[in-house]
């Protein structure tokens, strides 16, 4: 009789039961907490999974500092990574194809949903801008694998390496800059469901632009019109989108530079809109003491939960913005509200907004309960991986 795989030659780690259980869940990772024994393993290793028995669960990646000491990467053992992260890199390459139209802006790789994790990849049309979340994908070769499969899949002028110091820090890599690892032009101009946007792959949040709203842009514009408020407007996606739509735009953000970006996106596109620079819990709460009255506002803040620990004060923060947004808003008008912050669920995140609707003497319908583009993959038994809520409601 033919046996089951052999037994593999990377090392080996130990899980409790707990750990064991949620791999047969579906889930990917495993918490420091739930290691056995991990004894003589170096940063960034490959790894073979065992349960307390013995019997082999598959094979991972390991982080000697992360809470999160271990991501899945096959059930089967593996010999050799690189092959297999250049493998699955044509493959998210290609599952790209499929999904994403209508844009030359998208993330590429997303950890562990592309089943790359630790991996982070985007494309701004011909520049491709990455992140690096682990030690086992910030080590050689694996990296520089990585590196060259996607230029020879997309072909990019130029390829960044956007650092997030916090991150490597917790991972206890060395500090690196932001820079090009890769050709030398590191600015474009990308156009998603026909909007231009400009791109500095050097500057900005996040690897740029928040890709992540990109199908929830063209599902906003379906229903605004009037006059419009983007509040958190980054660098404008949403009001840019809106523009064509509405009689008058006023976008809010704190950022300066992310206005001055925004303010030269419009003039690309042809746009007239008002940007203001401000604290959008302030502003807002000017305006409604001014009873300023608009027919549509987005409300797309900052992850306010960043942890469990903070989530009462967030769930504060939502509840205060949407009460004061709906105040604002004329019958009939339209509110796109978001929340980016995994901890709030989207269970919590309608029951705050329905509460606000109660206080503000508001009668909410739901045009669409919406999430984070294809392009940022959710698998179902992750649920770390869907954590964009964007809701589409109309007001009356
Ligand atoms: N809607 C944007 C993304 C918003 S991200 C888009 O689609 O591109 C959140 C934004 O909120 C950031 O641009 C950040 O600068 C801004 N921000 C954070 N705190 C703020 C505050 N208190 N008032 C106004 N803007 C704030």
């Amino acid at each position: 009789m033919l046996k089951k795989s052999p037994a593999p030659d990377s090392p080996s780690v130990t899980i409790s039961r707990a750990g064991t259980l949620r791999l047969r869940d579906g889930h990917v990772w495993v918490y420091r907490s739930d290691i056995i024994s991990a004894e003589g393993i170096g940063p960034g290793a490959l790894v073979s999974v065992k349960d307390e028995r013995g019997k082999f669960l598959g094979t991972a990646l390991y982080s000697s500092s992360s809470q999160i000491a271990i991501r899945m990467i096959a059930r089967e053992p593996v010999d050799n990574l690189t092959a297999l992260l250049r493998e699955r890199t044509r493959t998210t390459v290609a599952y790209r194809k499929q999904l994403v139209s209508d844009t030359d802006a998208y993330r590429v790789i997303f950890s562990e949903a592309d089943f790359l994790p630790g991996l982070i990849v985007d494309r701004y049309n011909d520049l491709l801008s990455f992140q690096v979340l682990t030690q086992a994908m910030d080590a050689e070769p694996v990296r520089q694998a990585v590196i060259s499969e996607l230029t020879e899949q997309l072909k990019p002028a130029a390829i960044a390496e956007r650092v997030d110091p916090r991150i490597r820090e917790l991972e206890q890599l060395p500090a690196r800059k932001s820079g090009l690892v890769q050709g030398e032009k590191s600015s474009a101009i990308f156009t998603m469901n026909g909007v231009r946007f400009h791109y500095d792959a050097l500057e900005g949040q996040k690897t740029g632009a928040f890709l992540d709203q990109r199908e929830n842009y063209a599902a906003a514009a379906k229903y605004m019109r009037g006059d419009a408020l983007d509040a958190f407007c980054y660098q404008g996606g949403f009001a840019l989108h809106l523009a064509p739509h509405c009689s008058s735009v006023i976008g809010v953000d704190s950022s300066r530079p992310a206005l001055e970006t925004a303010d030269q996106n419009a003039a690309l596109n042809n746009r007239e809109i008002e940007w203001i620079e401000a604290n959008a819990f302030d502003l807002l709460r000017d305006y409604a003491d001014n009873k300023r009255q608009f027919d549509s506002i987005v409300l797309d803040p900052p992850a306010f939960a960043k942890s469990k620990r903070t989530l009462d004060t967030a769930m504060r923060g939502y509840k205060e913005l949407n009460l004061r947004a709906l105040k604002m808003l004329r019958p009939g008008g339209t509110l796109v509200t978001c929340s980016c912050s995994y901890h709030v669920t989207s269970e919590a995140f309608m029951e705050v907004v329905a509460q606000a609707a109660r206080d503000a003497g508001k009668t909410l319908r739901i045009l669409e309960n919406r999430a984070q583009a294809k392009d940022h993959p959710i698998l179902l038994a992750v649920p770390e991986t869907a954590y964009l809520k964007c809701l589409i409601l109309s007001v009356s």
